[in-house]
């Protein structure tokens, strides 16, 4: 069967790609020390499990208005509310299989052939493959370490044409944890205002999995003139471990949710009614789940920066939020490894440590971010500090000349 072009442009998800080998890697009875994991370790809470047993027992079982039950939809305005002080209307909210879905559906909804979307990298792998499967093309903007791996308003002035649609904006991001200040914020706000055809679309699946003082704010809430051009989206998967539940959210203009909810209309109808009623209960229930695993998240994120940076040759910067750390291993290109090969890339540095010292790990080219690799925390402490100590021995083994 021929595919369409627009298949042929894309690629599979490398983190997904890099799950799949490391499940044939333990089949073959290896013992791998996973950190590519991009969910949490922990069990939905029990409250959310038992309204979603609730809603089957309910008959809760059928199609649901396109934009989600109203309950849902009162649950994501009421967070919104509580936590931005944002306002949104029925109309102005959409519902999909998951934030990934609702961030498809909305470039879908506004893409034409050439029109350009700004990615600041490194970014989350899948912006760029969703744009170019929309027809769209995306425009990588480098932001680097040393700006802390965060757009700047000169980098975003500078990359905006006639054609740009949307700039992306994911805080606390994937694969770095950087996260945007309120000043921050303001400041690419500032160069926006002078752009009118450029739309935000903000990715905040992070946003309460937050370290530093003081809430992670939103750009909706923080520049209110933004708010016709704005999409928010975020989902309920990493905050309560609900990842195969597929729910996520977005919140924006009324013409672009109208057109993402005629595009669902013909695509899934709507998300699961099941995990609908999920996602209301996690939303509106009791959150000490999510401060629990929170302060776990922060001691594993504690542990691994220490470990990291006591691994010479290696670096990396303190995540503000989410579970990842991006770090700098571009000492190590150029150098051999006991067997002769020469290390010349992030993957061929993420290869050696998953073939010397069984450590998976995701190379940082996947995320636009060559010389680095990603760390996943949301696992155990044990795994962490025993997969630091096998990382810092594979980086011991390669040396400047070929032995
Ligand atoms: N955005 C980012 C930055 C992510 O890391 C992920 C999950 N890997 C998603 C969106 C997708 O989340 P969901 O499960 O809601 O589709």
């Amino acid at each position: 069967m021929n595919t369409a072009e627009r298949v042929r442009r894309i690629k599979p998800s490398p983190s997904t790609a890099a799950a799949q080998r490391v499940r044939e890697l333990k089949s073959q009875g290896l013992t791998i020390l996973d950190l590519t994991v991009g969910e949490p370790d922990f069990d939905t809470p029990d409250h959310v499990k038992a309204a979603a047993i609730e809603a089957v027992e309910a008959g809760e079982t059928k199609y649901t208005p396109v934009n989600g039950t109203p309950r849902l939809r009162a649950a994501i305005a009421g967070k919104l509310r509580q936590r931005h002080g944002l306002e949104y209307t029925d109309s102005r909210l959409t519902v999909g299989g998951g934030a990934k879905q609702v961030i498809f559906l909305a470039l879908m909804a506004t893409l034409d052939e050439g029109d350009e979307v700004i990615v600041p990298a490194p970014y989350w792998v899948s912006y760029p493959d969703m744009v170019l499967a929309n027809d769209g093309t995306p425009v990588i903007v480098d932001c680097p370490e040393t700006e802390g791996f965060k757009l700047t308003p000169g980098r975003l002035r500078s990359s905006i044409t006639d054609r740009t649609r949307w700039v992306v904006l994911n805080t606390p991001g994937n694969p770095t944890g950087a996260a945007y200040t309120t000043t921050e914020l303001r400041a690419l706000a500032e160069v926006l205002l002078d752009h009118p055809h450029v739309g935000v679309l903000t990715d905040e699946i992070y946003d309460e999995i937050w370290y530093d003082d003081g809430d992670q704010p939103s750009l909706a809430a923080v520049e209110p003139r933004l708010a016709d051009r704005v999409f928010l989206t975020n989902g309920v998967s990493k905050t309560y471990a609900m990842t195969g539940w597929r729910l996520g959210y977005g919140a924006g203009p009324e013409d672009l949710v109208t057109a993402i909810n005629t595009l669902q209309s013909q695509i899934s109808s709507c998300p699961s009614s099941i995990s609908q009623a999920a996602a209301a209960a996690a939303l509106t229930g009791p959150q000490d789940f999510v401060r629990d695993t929170v302060e776990v998240y922060r001691a594993r994120r504690d542990t691994t920066v220490k470990l990291i940076g006591e691994t010479p040759g290696l670096s990396c910067t303190t995540a503000s939020g989410g579970f990842y750390l991006l770090v700098n291993c571009r000492q190590f290109l150029g150098r051999f490894t006991p067997a002769g090969g020469r290390i010349e890339s992030d993957e061929d540095f993420t290869r050696h440590l998953l073939e010397t010292q069984q450590v998976a790990v995701i190379h940082g080219s996947a995320y636009g971010a060559p010389g680095y690799f990603r760390i996943s925390f949301a696992t155990s402490t044990e795994i962490l500090t025993e997969a630091c100590a096998r990382i810092a021995a594979a980086c011991a083994t390669l040396s400047e000349r070929p032995s």
